[in-house]
């Protein structure tokens, strides 16, 4: 007899639940490798002492929009924010999914979150495929029809490929009653600015977080930027409250914080030099075996050019303790593991742990 459980789960959502294990190096989930600066964790701590926990939050946390409007360089009513961009993923796939009037795009591979949720929801989707060596393919979208949406990554995860500012304006241009829901999750890492384009376009819609470049992932806020007939749109379909007044009040001191320092773009360098090193470093060691990806995000995609190279990655991680995402099983990413870019001790010890997989494998004549 088919239990509840298969009935209602086991077959549509295929992703178990991850729970967390003690590890070394946790480069398994894009974080930053360093808390938020210990000054400024310090004021937060006292400010949040004087939050009322009796009373509501601001129902949409618009002083923080305003703050972050301040920082990106919008107006307030371009601002939503929630608990994560993931929360505005959610639900703007569940709104489009509900109501299609052309199709919804999603591209792979990317974030994984995108294609669990629809299959999770049973929403129905199209792909749009990026091209053997993971860029963007603009011709993938012709005879796309009106009303579409399409969910793109830039810089892409895991991949860690970009879309030109001028690719993007094309695709909105010649898609113009078409929806561009843009991930900018990673968007600090590049110096790619895709404001301006939201002041000219009305299909555009970026989403931003606190949880990379700011270093506050445990924080859970995230931003949906677009013009203000669209904010106003999409915030009717969000609940309000969604945010804890200690999210609101931390952020905006977050926001602050940055704004008169260079706290973010000096923590920025550090990922990005350390993630150029390890990139050269691994490339000097392995030009056979394992395929290194060249990254805009804060991480690289690894992909053995055998079962073995890949297993043996994955052996030599977990032996030094270090935790990375195993991508094998997903779409497209056969033998692929990400590594986020970590502290420098961190990355030397992944290096170590990569030169022992490459050891073994060179040893041994590789198999497809
Ligand atoms: N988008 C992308 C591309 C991501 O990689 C992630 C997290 N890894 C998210 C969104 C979710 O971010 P948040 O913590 O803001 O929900």
């Amino acid at each position: 007899m088919t239990s509840f459980v298969d009935a209602y789960f086991q077959r549509t959502a295929p992703h178990a639940l991850k729970r967390s294990y003690p590890m070394v190096a946790g480069l398994h989930l894009n974080e930053m490798p360093r808390d938020i600066p210990a000054e400024l964790k310090a004021r937060i701590l006292l400010r949040l002492r004087q939050v009322p926990l009796n009373r509501y939050p601001e129902p949409f946390a618009d002083s923080l929009a305003a703050k972050l409007a301040g920082w990106y360089g919008c107006n307030h009513n371009q601002i939503l924010v929630g608990p994560g961009s993931s929360s505005f993923i959610r639900l703007l796939l569940t709104f489009f999914g509900l109501h299609m009037q052309g199709k919804l795009v999603i591209t792979r591979p990317s974030f994984a979150y995108y294609e669990q949720f629809c299959l999770a929801f049973g929403i129905d989707y199209d792909t749009w495929e990026l091209t053997n060596d993971f860029q963007y393919d603009p011709g993938g979208l012709n005879g796309l029809p009106d009303y579409s949406v399409v969910f793109l990554t830039t810089p892409n995860n895991p991949t860690g490929n970009v879309l030109a500012v001028p690719q993007l304006e094309r695709l909105l241009n010649e898609h113009a009653r078409s929806l561009f829901l843009v991930d900018e999750a990673y968007v600090e890492f590049t110096s790619q600015n895709t404001l301006p384009l939201v002041e000219t376009h009305d299909n555009l819609i970026l989403l931003r977080t606190f949880s990379k470049a700011f270093g506050a992932a445990g924080l859970r806020c995230g931003a949906l930027i677009g013009q203000a007939a669209t904010i106003e749109a999409v915030g009717g379909l969000q609940t309000p409250w969604q945010l804890s007044p200690y999210t609101i009040e931390a952020a905006k001191m977050i926001v602050d914080y940055a704004r008169s320092t260079n706290w973010i773009a000096e923590r920025v360098q550090e990922v990005v030099t350390e993630r150029e090193k390890l990139f050269e470093r691994c490339c000097n060691l392995a030009t056979t075996h394992f395929a290194i990806y060249p990254s805009h995000g804060n991480f690289l995609l690894f992909q053995g050019s055998s079962a073995e190279a890949h297993l043996a990655l994955l052996a030599a991680c977990a032996d030094h303790h270090i935790r990375v995402e195993d991508l094998n099983k997903k779409p497209r990413l056969a033998r692929c593991i990400r590594v986020t870019i970590g502290r420098p001790e961190e990355n030397e010890l992944f290096e170590h742990a990569f030169a022992a997989a490459f050891t073994q494998v060179a040893r041994k004549p590789a198999t497809k």
